[in-house]
């Protein structure tokens, strides 16, 4: 097989974007989360199934990695890959779907959390699952040990019985944390703006 290791990140890219000219291919420069691959790394999406052989055997001779469309999303932002179907038991999301319809890369969120906060505030739905210290935009963890969801006994805390707490007592600015995530439960907590920390 020939080597490819002359050629640059963006030569590789243009050659991969070429071969796949009018097919359902994606090529994307860079994976966004440094815990599936570097920002160098060459991504070609599709649903290998409908894709001849020959097509994925070149791509993968320019070193590009091939990757299910179903699992992956390109963030809207920085246009790198995001995994968004589970590989583990422990997998926490490393990115979150605006509501203005775009997927949006924990870097990307890291460097501008305003919008993802105000999503997660007050919202039993959703939970805060990527690298951003509350703590450094006021918000304070009311849970001396993490509240449990899960099969074992005694994991039954509920974060809608929460939010109904919380709200009845007049709070409007809390987060929902995920701490842990497990093949059989979930660990999470609460926390509340110092704004309203009584
Ligand atoms: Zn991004």
């Amino acid at each position: 097989m020939e080597k490819v290791f002359n050629l640059t990140p963006a030569e590789i890219f243009e050659h991969a974007f070429k071969l796949v000219q009018e097919m359902d291919i994606q090529i994307i420069a860079g994976y966004a989360s440094s815990s599936e691959g570097s920002e160098d790394d060459i991504i070609a999406l599709a649903n290998w199934n409908n894709i001849d052989d020959s097509v994925s055997n070149q791509l993968e001779e320019l070193e590009i990695n091939l990757e299910w469309s179903d699992e992956w999303r390109i963030c809207d932002a920085c246009n790198r890959a995001i995994r968004t179907n589970p590989d583990s038991y422990h997998f926490k999301p490393q990115y979150w779907f605006h509501p203005d319809g775009a997927y949006i890369c924990e870097a990307c969120t890291v460097e501008d959390p305003d919008d993802y906060l105000e999503y997660l505030q007050s919202n039993p739905h959703a939970c805060l699952t990527m690298s951003i210290n509350l703590k450094d935009y006021g918000y304070r963890n009311l849970n001396a040990n993490s509240c449990e969801t899960g099969f074992h006994p005694g994991q039954n805390d509920d974060p809608r019985t929460i939010y109904n707490e919380l709200t009845e007592a007049g709070f409007e600015n809390f987060i929902f944390v995920l701490d842990e995530q497990s093949q059989f439960y979930q660990k999470w907590s609460v926390w509340l703006h110092e704004n309203e920390d009584a």
